[in-house]
């Protein structure tokens, strides 16, 4: 019997994994891949660790504040006030593993960026880039520890035994041999959310939301999140999610995700349906346009109009030091039309003129909007891409499951983004899925620890 099973051997599963051997105790991770280093998304992720758009190292109080006010003070309290205290020593205890971060620029929240810095490039795996890096070593601490992980072992059920306090924790290979069960007095979920089952997104997101692109890994498809409100787990803020407008052609090309982003365009440009009737919206930020269209009817069928002024402002926007739609989007072949008047660009778009020209008049009307007037007129057909859920179960300070009614499970802990409570705000609040993950990962190992110690004392 192990002390812990840890589910899912990405980021905050192995954080945890390696802090339980630090406190001397033994870990079994369960990684769904079969590869080493796993299917998770911190090996792909951009590897920006922040916490509210702030830096890890910039101070408990002013964390505190940002976290506040990202999320439109809908974060869970207890879980600012734990992260907020847990960022400084956690991007030290990084450090100290021999993960190296570097700044990317002189932005506050670009400090902590896993080094060397990776290029944002779809699902591949690049090992010669910090987020890879950062995964091997966990992996290769975890083993030097005497962590055990096996790979190709997707976890599919958690029961608790009420007499011993035991979890006993079922899993299977890819190879149809028998399912295989271990035993363990604590489980740490670690599964990275939902955003890759397109049934969980349409019953928890939008009736469709199951179309939208997957901006992530195929393997967080909310095993972690069914098993744990089986065993009797609350959950929060499903309904939300994080991601960024791409180009239609994420959905077949790996190419055209993560970047370029085409949020900007889209908050400044006209939206319009695939009738090409005006998309009427006041959003503010991307994440919060991906949750509005996620939730729509046809999250497929929307196209940006804009024009030459916006292509070489808006369209240039580089933020994250990434690709950008112009020129990268049409550089990489992606959808995009131009035309010398509204008229010829409705026939490209295929249409009707009147109802496009309509779309425009509506936008141009609206005094927070960029007018678009400027020939030669262009458009793009998007698509709200999802790079991971934010809503999830409840946890408390010690990021033990709690029930609907906020009672601990015992024995039951999660952390990175099967947990809940964290993000979310009406604007779509993003308090960073690396810190998260890697934070809760070290206070869920560490409160097994302590629990423990007080079973044996
Ligand atoms: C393109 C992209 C860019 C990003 N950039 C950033 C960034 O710059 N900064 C930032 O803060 N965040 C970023 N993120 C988000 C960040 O990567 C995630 O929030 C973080 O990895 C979550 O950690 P986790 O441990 O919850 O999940 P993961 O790291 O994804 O790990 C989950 C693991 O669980 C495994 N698993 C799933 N189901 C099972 C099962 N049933 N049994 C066993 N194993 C299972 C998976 O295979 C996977 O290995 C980015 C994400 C993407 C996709």
């Amino acid at each position: 019997m192990f002390d812990t099973v840890v589910v899912g051997g990405g980021l905050g599963g192995l954080v945890a994994g390696v802090r339980l051997q630090e406190l001397d105790l033994s870990a079994l991770v369960l990684e769904k891949g079969a590869e080493d280093g796993g299917l998770n998304n911190a090996r792909i992720s951009g590897g920006l660790i922040h916490l509210a758009w702030g830096a890890m190292d910039e101070g408990r109080d002013i964390l505190r504040e940002r976290l506040e006010t990202e999320t439109d003070g809908e974060i869970d309290p207890v879980l600012a006030d734990v992260l907020a205290d847990n960022a400084g020593r956690a991007i030290e205890w990084i450090h100290d593993l021999g993960i190296a971060t570097q700044a990317k620029s002189d932005v506050i929240y670009q400090r902590h960026a896993l080094y060397p810095h990776r290029p944002g490039t779809g699902r591949r795996i690049r090992p010669e880039f910090g987020p890879d890096r950062m995964i091997t070593t966990l992996y290769r601490t975890f083993r030097e520890s005497g962590g055990t992980i096996e790979l190709d072992a997707s976890v599919t059920d958690l029961q608790r035994d009420a007499t011993t306090g035991t979890w006993t924790v079922t899993y299977r290979s890819g190879d149809g041999s028998p399912d295989k069960t271990v035993t363990a007095r604590s489980v740490v979920v670690a599964d990275g959310g939902f955003q890759a089952n397109a049934e969980l997104l349409s019953r928890y997101v939008g009736p469709n939301a199951g179309l939208c692109a997957l901006r992530a890994m195929t393997s967080a498809t909310g095993d972690g999140l069914q098993m744990m409100l089986a065993a009797g787990a609350g959950a929060t803020g499903l309904g939300r999610v994080y991601g960024h407008m791409v180009s239609i052609n994420a959905l077949v090309d790996d190419e055209f995700w993560p970047y370029p982003a085409l949020d900007k365009l889209c908050l400044q440009g006209a939206l319009v349906a695939r009738d090409g009737a005006l998309f009427e919206h006041v959003t503010s930020t991307g994440v919060e346009l991906v949750t509005l269209l996620a939730r729509a009817e046809d999250p497929r069928g929307y196209a940006v109009v804009f024009d030459d002024d916006l292509w070489n402002t808006a369209g240039r926007d580089n933020p994250y030091n990434t690709a950008v739609p112009n020129p990268d989007l049409v550089d990489r072949g992606g959808h995009f039309v131009s035309a010398d008047s509204l008229d010829d660009l409705a026939k490209e778009l295929g249409v009707d003129p009147a109802v496009l020209s309509a779309a425009v008049e509506a936008h141009n009307a609206q005094p927070t909007r960029r007018p678009i007037t400027q020939a030669p007129f262009h458009a793009a057909r998007v698509v709200p891409g999802i790079t991971f859920t934010m809503g999830g179960v409840l946890v408390d300070g010690d990021a033990n499951v709690l029930t609907p009614d906020r009672h601990p499970i015992p024995g039951l802990f999660a952390t990175g983004s099967t947990v809940g409570g964290v993000h979310g705000g009406p604007h779509g609040g993003y308090v960073g899925g690396l810190a998260v993950a890697i934070e809760l990962g070290l206070v869920a190992a560490e409160s097994i620890a302590q629990a423990d110690q007080k079973a044996g004392a």
